[in-house]
C-alpha cells in the first residue's frame, strides 16, 4: 500500500521546524494584574498582548459580566438563528453599528471566524459552482484568516506587494470580469503600519470592487472616538462597505463583529457557515463589550491619549539608542531583527530582565524579518517603558 501516513508526515514536518528553530511553544499564565504576568516564579511586564487600552481587567467590565450572569446564566446554549441570540447580543450589535457608522453589525465568536465566513459568503454566496468566480485581492502582509477566506471561498487570490495601491490596481485589472473584493488589514499586525485606505477606497470605486477592511489593530485606538482606521481616514459606509472588527484586542473582551450595509450583512446571515453553525457568544461576554464599548469610545478616563503619550515616549527612547524601529504610529512598535535565532535569544534575554515580548518569526512573518513585537497599552507605566527600552539595548544594542 502506498498510503501516505499522516501521523508520520507531521511528526517530520514538526521535527523540521523544531530543526529550524521556529518551533512554537506555549506559556501559561498563572496571574495577572494590569501589565504584569506571573509566569512560574516570574513575574513580567507584558510587552506583547493586544490590550491596547487596558481594559481586559476594567472593574467595569468583571462587573457587568457578573452580573449579566447572575442574570442570564454563562452559556447562551445555541446558536445565533437557533435561539442563542439574546437581547444582549443585539443591543451589542446596535452599539457596534452606531460607532462604526455603519448600518448593521453583525457578532461572529472569534475574528478568524468573522474572516473566514464574512469573505465565503462574499465571495461565493454559497454557491459551490461560483467557485473561481470571484478574485479576492490582498495586501501580502495580510492576517492569515484573510487569506484563508479567500481560499475557502473558492475564489481566486491574487495578493499585492505591501501597501502598495499600484500592484493592487494591477491586479484588480487583469480581472476586469470577476466580482472582486479588495482585503486589508487596517493596521497590520505584525507591523503596525496603517493601509493607504483612502486610496485603496478609490480604486475599488474606479475598478468596482468591494473593499472590506479588517480593523483588528485600529478599532479603539485610531480616528475620532476610537471608531477605527476607516473613521481617521474618512472612509463612510458609502467608501468602504465592510468593516470587521475584533472585541479582543482594544475593548480586552473576545469575539469579533463585521459591520455594513444591512442588505449584505443579511446576506452573510444566509451563507457564513462559522455564523450559522456555531453557538452565539455568551450574552455576558455581549454586556461586558457593551461597557468596553462605551469606555473606549467617550474615553473619559483618557486611555487613548495615554497610549499615545506611551507610543511617543517608547519610539523617541528607541530612536535615541538606534533600536531598529518600524515605520508605525500605533500601539504595535515592532523591532526589526531579521534573523529568527536572535530574534528568540533577545526576546529570552529580555525575559530575563522580567519583560515579556514575543519573538515572531517566519512563516508568520516573511522570511529574513524576524521581530520583536513590541505592543504598548494604556495598562503600562512610563517607568516600565524606560525599563523595556534599557532591557532592549542590552539585548539587541549590540546586533549589528
Ligand atoms: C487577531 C486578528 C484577527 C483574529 O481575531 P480573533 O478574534 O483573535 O480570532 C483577525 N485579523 C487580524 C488582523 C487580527 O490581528
Amino acid at each position: 500500500m502506498s498510503r501516505i501516513d499522516l501521523l508520520a508526515r507531521l511528526e517530520t514536518a514538526r521535527a523540521a521546524r523544531e530543526e529550524a528553530g521556529l518551533l512554537r511553544r506555549l506559556r501559561t499564565v498563572d496571574a495577572r494584574e494590569g501589565a504584569l504576568r506571573r509566569i512560574g516564579e516570574r513575574t513580567l511586564v507584558d510587552f506583547c498582548s493586544n490590550d491596547y487600552l487596558g481594559l481586559a481587567d476594567h472593574p467595569d467590565l468583571v462587573a457587568a459580566l457578573t452580573a449579566a450572569a447572575g442574570r442570564d446564566g454563562v452559556g447562551s446554549g445555541a446558536a445565533h438563528l437557533v435561539s442563542g441570540h439574546h437581547r444582549e447580543h443585539a443591543a451589542l450589535e446596535e452599539q457596534l453599528a452606531d460607532w462604526t457608522g455603519r448600518e448593521r453589525a453583525l457578532l461572529f465568536s472569534t475574528g478568524v471566524m468573522a474572516n473566514l465566513g464574512a469573505m465565503q459568503a462574499l465571495l461565493g454566496a454559497g454557491n459551490v459552482a461560483a467557485r473561481g468566480a470571484s478574485v479576492c485581492v490582498q495586501d501580502r502582509l495580510n492576517h492569515a484568516s484573510l487569506i484563508d477566506g479567500a481560499l475557502l471561498a473558492g475564489s481566486r487570490l491574487q495578493r499585492y506587494a505591501h501597501g502598495d495601491v499600484d500592484d493592487a490596481m494591477r491586479a484588480l485589472r487583469a480581472e476586469p470580469d470577476r466580482g472582486a473584493l479588495l482585503a486589508t488589514d487596517g493596521v497590520f499586525s505584525m507591523d503596525g503600519d496603517v493601509a493607504p485606505l483612502r486610496e485603496l477606497a478609490g480604486i475599488c470605486r474606479d475598478e468596482g470592487a468591494v473593499l472590506y477592511v479588517d480593523d483588528a489593530h485600529g478599532l479603539g485606538v485610531l480616528g475620532p472616538r476610537g471608531a477605527g482606521s476607516l473613521a481617521e481616514a474618512g472612509l463612510s459606509q458609502a467608501d468602504a462597505p465592510l468593516l470587521m472588527g475584533t472585541l479582543g484586542k482594544a475593548l480586552g473582551c473576545a469575539g469579533a463583529f463585521v459591520a455594513g450595509p444591512a442588505a449584505m450583512i443579511d446576506g452573510i446571515v444566509q451563507f457564513a457557515r462559522t455564523y450559522i453553525y456555531t453557538t452565539a457568544m455568551p450574552p455576558a461576554l455581549a454586556a461586558a463589550t457593551r461597557v468596553a464599548l462605551t469606555i473606549a469610545r467617550n474615553d473619559t478616563e483618557g486611555r487613548r491619549k495615554r497610549l499615545g503619550i506611551h507610543i511617543a515616549r517608547f519610539r523617541a527612547g528607541a530612536e535615541a539608542l538606534g533600536l531598529p524601529v518600524m515605520p508605525s504610529r500605533t500601539a504595535i512598535q515592532p523591532l526589526l531583527l531579521g534573523d529568527p535565532e536572535f530574534a528568540m535569544k533577545a526576546a529570552t534575554r529580555l525575559e530575563d530582565r522580567g519583560y515579556l515580548v514575543t519573538a515572531i518569526r517566519p512563516p508568520t512573518v516573511p522570511a529574513g524579518s524576524a521581530r520583536l513585537r513590541v505592543t504598548l497599552s494604556a495598562a503600562h507605566e512610563a517607568d516600565q517603558i524606560d525599563g523595556l527600552l534599557e532591557a532592549l539595548n542590552a539585548a539587541i544594542g549590540a546586533h549589528p
